[in-house]
């Protein structure tokens, strides 16, 4: 058996008008099935770069992305991405029930199967009745729901998600946050989520991968080992949180300073 995403030796270097930069080193870790992993690192140490490398919107330069054991050489039917930019991905002459249908239209299904998965994943998003209402007539946060719910209808296998709460208000981000890990639990699904917040990421995952800043390496992996029932205000108080957090924030700083021995992916703290 194989883990459902196995990225390994990734690199990724752009190059173009005398210039190179290589944005992405050497990355290399998997996501098993069901689980849901956060990578932090700090901007622009090449995470929507790695994104788009697994969702196969860019060839890296080495290395390489499986899913399912098969190589991603283009997007792959089962992945769902959501971007950060939330006003740019959805289609504003289209209402969002049409957005939200838009990309199951290249699935072999009738239009009430259509239909059923995007009432479904509405509802599931808190928006069963916004349908009919243009992406500009609702705010920022519910804007990224309908963004998710367009992931969801999808039924991806995995869901990849591109600090898709960086540009909504702290009150806005903390419900979808808890949306998130809600979806989760509900529907089992494969979530990696890229933030540049060690908060976030240690209140999202059940596993956490930092990243050192460019050219990126895998400074370390560790189990969270907090209670699967969190919520904002009791988890984020609570001794192990602050622990959590610390630790990745060490080691984020270590990274910067150089003095952390990165690469060695497997090893997990607890
Ligand atoms: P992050 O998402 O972590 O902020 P990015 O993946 O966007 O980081 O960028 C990583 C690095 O690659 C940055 O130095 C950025 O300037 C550079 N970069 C990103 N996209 C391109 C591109 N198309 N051409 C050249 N350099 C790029
Ligand atoms: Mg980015």
């Amino acid at each position: 058996m194989h883990a459902l995403l196995d990225v390994s030796g990734l690199q990724k270097v752009y190059e173009g008008s005398g210039r190179r930069v290589e944005a992405v080193r050497d990355l290399t870790f998997t996501v098993d099935t069901g689980e849901l992993v956060c990578l932090v690192g700090p901007s622009g140490c090449g995470k929507t770069t790695l994104l788009k490398c697994m969702g196969g919107l860019l060839t890296p330069t080495s290395g390489e992305v499986l899913l399912e054991g098969r190589k991603v050489n283009g997007p792959p039917p089962g992945m769902a991405l959501v971007f950060q930019e939330y006003g740019r991905s959805l289609f504003p002459w289209m209402r969002v029930g049409e957005n939200v249908e838009l990309p199951l239209k290249q699935k072999n299904m009738s239009r009430t199967q259509r239909r059923e998965l995007v009432r479904d994943a509405l509802e599931s998003v808190g928006l069963a009745d916004a349908a009919g209402a243009y992406p500009w007539q609702l705010s920022g946060g519910m804007q990224q729901r309908v963004a998710i719910a367009r992931a969801l209808a999808y039924e991806p296998q995995v869901l990849l998600m591109d600090e898709p709460f960086a540009a909504v208000d702290a009150q806005t981000r903390a419900d979808l946050e808890d949306l998130v890990r809600g979806l989760w639990r509900e529907r089992g699904i494969t979530i990696l989520f890229v933030t540049h917040d060690i908060d976030e990421a240690v209140y999202l995952g059940e596993r956490v991968i930092v990243l050192s800043a460019s050219p990126t390496v895998v400074q370390e992996q560790l189990k969270v080992d907090l209670p699967d029932e969190r919520d904002q205000l009791h988890t984020r108080v609570a001794p192990r949180f602050a622990e959590l957090r610390t630790h990745v924030y060490e080691q984020i700083q270590a990274a910067k300073r150089g003095e952390a021995e990165p690469g060695s992916p497997a090893r997990s703290v607890t």
